[in-house]
């Protein structure tokens, strides 16, 4: 298991660098990856190079099904979250492909013990290459759309507390007992925005 840098540390603030074919074959980086996966695994849906204090533009991504399961149904259903395989991205670029702001609370290992709503874009395409230096070519939408950007941030130095709604800024803590359960609604006026992500 790696050690997951907190906000505070200088690489989660830098730009991290291109992997070249050669070095994403060698087996340091090959090893990177599977710790990272380790690392990941029952405690996230993505992690970045970075946050194990590596300057390298890799990520981890997997959301299983089981990591629902504390999360109401309607919850799941307005953030149009559905599991997604683990798989790696290197080297990735996004492109918006649907615009239209998703705000929903979000969360970052790096981050550790609190929660913010960031609005995020509803689709995406993402290029990359796979661990084997395969070309990735997707679309994404909801809550993968929303894990993409989050992740590939991070290989830019930018964490969520760039792109929150900073007055609901709160605790884990306070999101599982206070804000988990509330209508989308009722949690947006109780601090104080509108209905609708704007
Ligand atoms: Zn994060």
């Amino acid at each position: 298991m790696l050690t997951i840098d907190q906000v505070g540390t200088v690489v989660l603030r830098r730009p991290a660098e291109t992997v070249p074919a050669e070095q994403l074959s060698s087996p340091e980086v090959q090893r990177l990856i599977d710790d990272m996966i380790d690392t990941m695994s029952g405690v996230g849906v993505g992690l970045a190079a970075p946050q194990v204090g590596v300057p390298l533009r890799i990520a981890v991504i997997e959301d299983r099904k089981e990591y629902q399961r504390h999360s109401p149904k309607w919850l799941a259903e307005a953030q149009q979250r559905r599991p997604v395989d683990l798989h790696v991205v290197v080297n990735p670029v996004l492109s918006v492909t649907d615009p239209t702001p998703m705000e929903f609370f979000e969360g970052c290992l790096s981050v550790e013990g609190y929660r913010a709503m960031v609005p995020r874009a509803s689709g995406v395409h993402l290029s990359a290459l796979d661990r084997n230096g395969r070309p990735i070519e997707l679309d994404a939408s909801g809550w993968y759309a929303r894990i993409l950007q989050h992740e590939i941030d991070h290989l830019g130095g930018v964490l969520y507390v760039d792109r929150m709604v900073s007055r609901t800024f709160i605790t884990t803590e306070s999101y599982a007992d206070a804000w988990l359960d509330e209508p989308l609604d009722a949690t947006r006026a109780a601090f104080g925005l509108s209905p609708n992500p704007s």
